[in-house]
């Protein structure tokens, strides 16, 4: 059994500018497992806390020196020569802390030791870390979803929906995946640059121009595919997230953005009812209700459940328990997965595990605010989630998640399958 020797901490920067943690995890045995801490902008609410020093006279309150010395302090002298497996060092980190979202030692310390034991201990036994995660003969590699226009919280544009994505359904490889998803994004900034829009890249690296309605980039997606050489929604789907918790206030959802419209619940589900009417290219549809509306979910599902892989992210928070409650009122169809989210590997996975056995799908995702730290990559292998989102197709904290992936299906070879349609099979089966 792996046994922990030492614990380090650092406050490093992550894409935005913002501090993050930096935990190294070293064993006896003298490896090491480092892990750096993405973090999100639209958060839900029930997400585990991700500690802050609040001292205004450094990063603005940001920085995260507490969740330092919580890690190389009462951590370190908690586990000092801890001796086990990943499910037993999470269940005494989650006791230790004793609150029921991280927020004493901060999830941000917590998942640092989590995840960069899980890393030593994959050195140690000299395996990548999706081998270590799961020892399988075969695996699963992920469809990626590529968020190529931004708007929401992540611009400073007059769009309401956060994430327009493409999903190269129909390649034949991972690789030759990313390869068409590349194409279309070099594609699109030749569109926005004939049509005169602005071709300068939001947090997640997706183009944030100010556009004349949210459906426009609707419109731009279909013709960059198309001018790209692919057909859209057979080579190359449309996925969405419009993190509809960012404009939901007082019961209503309004578009300050762009129309100032506001709209009911039941206006709000009729408008993606028609949307997946007239666009059959959109494959998934993530937050498209905020995450204090469970009554729309649950009225929501069974009219677009059927249609579009219908995924939570917000109202799930990768809390096993909330998806479950979830589960049981029969809303939505798919989770997105988010480690620090959580807050360590062991409920990352459970909650996974939770999805599948009740026929949901688990995409594993990056957070808004990331660093060159790719876990994320080996996670979605490991786990057989068979989706995977991490941003555009640019910019290199995003584009480290995606290279990894080139690297595993060039290692499995035969062994690595990439996933394509059948991922959506159950909604868009042709
Ligand atoms: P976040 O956004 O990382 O800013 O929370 C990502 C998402 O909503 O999926
Ligand atoms: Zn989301």
């Amino acid at each position: 059994m792996p046994k922990i020797s030492k614990l380090e901490a650092l406050e490093i920067l992550d894409s935005r500018g913002n501090p993050t943690i930096q935990v190294a995890v070293r064993l006896q045995s003298g490896a090491v497992g480092i892990a750096k801490i993405p973090s999100g902008a639209s958060t839900g609410k029930n997400e585990a806390i991700e500690l802050r020093d609040g001292d205004k006279k450094r990063y603005g309150g940001k920085g995260v020196q507490k969740a330092m010395s919580n890690v190389v302090g009462e951590i370190q002298q908690s586990i000092a020569g801890f001796e086990g497996d990943q499910p037993t060092l999470d269940r005494k980190l989650v006791a230790l802390d004793g609150t029921p979202n991280k927020a004493r030692l901060g999830a941000n310390a917590i998942l640092g030791v989590s995840l960069g034991f899980s890393k030593a201990c994959a050195a140690e036994k000299h395996v990548p870390l999706y081998r270590h995660l799961a020892d399988r003969e075969s695996y699963l590699l992920p469809v990626p979803m590529f968020n190529v226009l931004n708007g929401g919280r992540h611009a400073d544009n007059n769009v309401d929906f956060q994430e327009f994505m493409i999903a190269p359904v129909g390649a034949p490889t991972f690789a030759e995946g990313l390869r068409a998803a590349s194409e279309a994004f070099q594609m699109l900034k030749v569109i926005l640059n004939k049509k005169g829009y602005a071709t300068s890249v939001g947090d997640e690296g997706g183009f944030a121009p100010r556009l004349k309605s949210n459906e426009e980039p609707m419109e731009l997606l279909l013709d960059a595919i198309q001018a790209a050489g692919y057909k859209p929604g057979k080579d190359i789907a449309i996925n969405l997230d419009p993190a509809a918790s960012e404009f939901y206030e007082g019961g209503l959802y309004v578009f300050r953005k762009s129309d100032q419209s506001r709209k009911t619940t039941a206006e709000l589900i009729a408008l993606w009812e028609d949307w997946l009417k007239r666009y059959p290219e959109i494959y998934s549809l993530e937050d498209g209700l905020a995450e204090d509306d469970w009554a729309g979910w649950r009225e929501a599902t069974p009219k677009l459940g059927n249609r579009v892989q219908f995924m939570g992210d917000d109202i799930f928070v990768t809390n096993p328990q909330i998806l479950e409650k979830g589960i049981n009122q029969g809303i939505a169809n798919s989770v997105l997965i988010k480690l620090n989210q959580i807050g360590t590997v062991t409920e990352t996975l459970e909650c996974i595990e939770l999805a599948h056995l009740n026929g949901y799908t688990a995409v594993v995702s990056h957070r808004s605010g990331e660093t060159d730290d790719a876990t994320i990559a080996d996670l979605a292998v490991a786990a057989g989630t068979g989706q995977i989102k991490s941003g555009s197709v640019c910019r290199g904290e995003r584009i480290a998640k995606y290279n990894r992936l080139v690297e595993i299906e060039q290692e499995l070879g035969g062994r690595g399958q990439y996933v394509g349609r059948k991922a959506y099979a159950r909604w868009r089966p042709n």
